[in-house]
């Protein structure tokens, strides 16, 4: 992997399309590392940030990104409904991964007052509660930077398991440096960096989300099967709005 697009490539947004069609050509059998060091490489690490929801699989992608630069801005969405085992869990990573960046975003509180007094929003109407308590605060947060990176994987089914390795997200790039991975590939990862399990992990929990909206897994469902159990709703919309 040579031929990875230099900085000045990216410049202006009319090159954007064509520079992520040709990044996600050349990045579409890459590794994790080679993807985030090519992100790097395109937007510098001033306009790249690392978005992470310090949930079960959260530490292989924030492993992967510290051994290429632990220094790299990463994004947490503090949604205010989050367990307290989760933000344990970003202490923790914080200090074996040696992350010097870590932005922990919440909601703005004028916002809440407004919109989610009672903190009921989350079973009136989910896709508003997490447009003001993620979506919003991400747009906010990603406002400086020109590319983020996530830890999607095909794997994870539905919307899931088409995405490209790169991609346009309105004005920004987009990597998913785990598209390609397996399941087990990131069990590796754990194993070989003696990586912790996220707490909630021992107690059944495959995917950990906001607190009203993560439920239990049983040993036969998909690993996301817990998050909004029986909302018919799979995505928060991070990954399905355009973040501006
Ligand atoms: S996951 Fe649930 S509690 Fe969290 S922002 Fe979305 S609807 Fe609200």
């Amino acid at each position: 992997m040579t031929s990875f697009l230099e900085p000045q490539a990216v410049d202006g947004q009319s090159n954007l399309a064509a520079t992520v069609r040709e990044l996600d050509r050349e990045l579409s059998v890459a590794s994790p590392a080679e993807v985030i060091a090519a992100a790097l490489r395109s937007v510098g690490r001033e306009h790249l940030a690392v978005v992470s929801s310090f949930g079960t699989e959260s530490a292989a992608l924030l492993k992967v990104m510290a051994d290429v630069d632990p220094a790299i801005p990463v994004v947490f969405l503090d949604t205010g409904w989050l367990f307290e085992e989760t933000l344990a869990y970003r202490d923790t990573l914080i200090a074996q991964l040696g992350l010097r960046d870590v932005r922990s975003i919440r909601p703005r509180e004028e916002t809440l007052s407004k919109e989610d007094p009672d903190r009921d929003l989350w079973f009136n109407d989910p896709d508003a509660c997490c447009r003001i308590r993620k979506v919003e605060p991400l747009a906010r947060a990603l406002a400086p930077f020109r590319a983020w990176v996530n830890g999607r994987k095909r794997f994870q089914g539905g919307a899931r398991a088409a995405i490209p390795v790169v991609e346009e997200d309105g004005a920004r790039m987009k990597f998913n440096p785990f598209a390609n991975v397996t399941r087990e590939e990131i069990e590796a990862i754990y194993a070989l960096a003696k990586l912790p399990p996220h707490p909630l992990v021992a107690s059944g929990f495959a995917s950990v989300g906001c607190m009203p909206c993560t439920s239990r897994t049983a040993a036969n469902e998909d690993s996301r099967a817990g998050r909004w159990r029986g909302r018919g709703k799979t995505e928060c919309g991070i990954h399905t709005m355009k973040i501006s």
